[in-house]
């Protein structure tokens, strides 16, 4: 099974950690293995804000030989050229980064759910998908959280589809 490496950029909780491999375990055909937690790039910093493409290039030159992809989840609050912030960004078939600065609630079972929701979405990307039309496909943009809230943890069928094209032509399935 091809893998994917992931990391922590700054403290990543154990629970969240869970979540997140879990969740990458159960969408997708890939392994995911925790590679440890690394200090951020400040160049770009704004406002304790970090810029997120930085940070994913960081994660791409980390990219150990025989990984698929690089994924890091980061406790900084992320923004990205031309937005005051972003849930994530991801380059497509290499890597993603997902903050969960904005994610948290003090309902465990949402924040997890937001969590999951944003991986999905980037993992997506780096799929190749496109933003979705439909509202509750998890490939919805979202500019909120509240728009993180409306959308389901689910691919539609017409995104679901694409997704598996995407598995065969990576010899995933
Ligand atoms: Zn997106
Ligand atoms: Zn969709």
């Amino acid at each position: 099974m091809k893998k994917v490496a992931l990391f922590g950029i700054g403290e990543l909780p154990k629970f969240l950690l869970v979540e997140s491999k879990g969740v990458i375990k159960e969408k997708f055909p890939l392994e995911c293995l925790f590679l440890g937690e690394l200090r951020p790039q400040f160049q770009g910093e704004r406002d304790g804000q970090l810029l997120a493409e930085v940070q994913l290039e960081k994660l791409l030159s980390l990219k150990p030989k025989g990984f698929l992809f690089v994924g890091g989840i980061t406790s900084y609050d992320l923004y990205s050229n031309g937005l005051n912030f972003v849930f994530g960004l991801a380059f497509p078939f290499n890597g993603f980064i997902v903050s969960y600065a904005r994610l948290e609630s003090q309902e465990l079972e949402l924040f997890k759910s937001r969590l999951r929701k944003e991986i999905t979405h980037e993992m997506g990307h780096v799929f190749g998908l496109s933003h979705c039309p439909l509202p509750e496909c998890v490939m919805h943009f979202s500019n909120s959280l509240f728009e993180v809230d409306l959308k389901g943890e689910d691919f539609c069928q017409r995104c679901k589809r694409e997704l598996e094209r995407a598995f065969l032509k990576l010899n995933l399935l």
